[in-house]
């Protein structure tokens, strides 16, 4: 079952009595959060039993399916809290600070024609929450494949949970490969006996991800006598810095999944999992390995919601063999592969063609062939570049553009 939430703002302020509810429900989830550290249980099940009669007494008036979504949202707060402390993270006693509530899919109901959610409060009171619905919206509520999941309420907005089942992915025509950069992808697109180079570009990525770098670092010097201040302002930092980041993921991934969807194509990624930064420089950020992981799991989660296969593959020497003559390079510097046998390449695009013959001598891309031979050194397929951000959709033309 896949799950994605979709988050709704609201026509009008929250009615009070929602508010009371909000805050009922966090005193609920705090005092779940305690009982459970005191009996050293995390299970929502486990919980209820201990707390419920408890419970009941105190928010006599609560609908009950709320309680329980309480206890629930105290269980996972309190399975993280356990976590970090297997970990041996220094961390405090659990507590929800924000305004926020949960409610499962029996204890509400949204009518998905006019976008009213009807929320019980107590035996009697029910409130009317109008969402604000857009076309993107409207998607969702439309679609007939999709069932309801929980809701979650915030003081300004909702998120709404919509579940499927995973689509079977589908028997791919042709194969796009990818070689994950600090700054790109690069890669192949084959179909048929033709291959041609494909490049999707984020330089800002990068760009981003360095400048926050250095804030944090002239902050900490700044903030030195204050380390509570510091570390509250890094991380206000860093959450900005997650933001612009994925947004830009989130349009590659688009592209790139659009692209594969209308070609039919299977999508061949390197696994990251594992794999560390070389080079000293890299070392000093810690982060710089986030975003291609990110990148690669945005670009799986919404193939698997759009049934597009991905295959990952192991990257051991991709960027050093050749593909011609299976000789393994020692060094890989320089932006051309070179091989003795003569085969020249650009070398990400080199170490795509590599990704994409694993995969396919290891039966992973559905019978698809690929000849080093066919590959045609003179076209670029621009996936994704910056330029098209400026767009806030995609015209008729499916943005892709052929350079040659
Ligand atoms: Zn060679």
């Amino acid at each position: 079952m896949l799950v994605k939430g979709i988050v709704f703002y609201l026509e009008s302020d929250l009615p009070s009595e929602a508010k009371f509810l909000l805050e009922d429900f966090r005193l609920a989830v705090n005092n779940a959060i305690r009982a459970g550290l005191q009996a050293r249980v995390t299970s929502r099940n486990a919980l209820v039993k201990i707390a419920y009669k408890d419970f009941r007494q105190e928010h006599p008036k609560m609908y009950s399916q709320h309680l329980v979504s309480a206890f629930e949202v105290a269980g996972s707060v309190l399975k993280n809290h356990r976590r970090r402390v297997r970990k041996d993270v220094t961390c405090r006693i659990p507590y929800v600070k924000r305004l926020i509530m949960k409610a499962e899919n029996q204890a509400y109901k949204l009518d998905r024609k006019t976008g009213v959610i009807d929320l019980p409060i107590r035996a009697g009171c029910h409130v009317e929450l109008r969402l604000v619905v857009s076309r993107y919206h409207r998607k969702y509520l439309d679609d007939t494949a999709l069932s309801l999941g929980s809701l979650t309420v915030l003081p300004d907005r909702v998120i709404v949970a919509f579940r499927k089942d995973a689509p079977k992915p589908y028997t791919p025509d042709s194969v796009i490969s990818l070689d994950t950069n600090e700054r790109s992808l690069d890669g192949l697109f084959v179909e048929g006996d033709v291959a041609k180079a494909v490049k999707a570009e984020f330089p800002e990525v990068a760009v981003i991800q360095q400048r926050h770098h250095d804030r944090r670092k002239r902050l900490q010097k700044k903030k030195a006598h204050d380390r509570r201040t510091s570390r509250n302002l890094c991380r206000r930092e860093g959450a900005r810095e997650h933001h612009r980041i994925e947004y830009r993921l989130h349009q590659v991934a688009n592209s790139v999944l659009k692209f594969a969807e209308e070609r039919k194509s299977a999508i061949v990624l390197e696994d990251l999992t594992g794999m560390r930064p070389k080079r000293s420089k890299e070392l000093n950020r810690r982060l710089s390995m986030w975003p291609r992981r990110k990148l690669h799991q945005i670009i799986e989660y919404k193939a698997q919601w759009k049934g597009v296969p991905v295959v990952k593959v192991d990257p051991r020497n991709s960027s050093r063999t050749c593909p011609i003559c299976g000789r393994i390079q020692d060094s890989r510097m320089g932006t051309e592969f070179k091989c003795e046998c003569g085969w020249r390449l650009d070398r990400h695009i080199n170490a795509s063609i590599n990704l994409l013959q694993t995969a396919i001598s290891k039966g992973m891309a559905g019978g698809l062939r690929f000849n080093p031979g066919a590959f045609q050194h003179d076209v670029m397929m621009i996936l994704y570049e910056p330029a098209m951000a400026a767009r806030s959709e995609p015209n008729g033309t499916s943005g892709i553009a052929v350079v040659t």
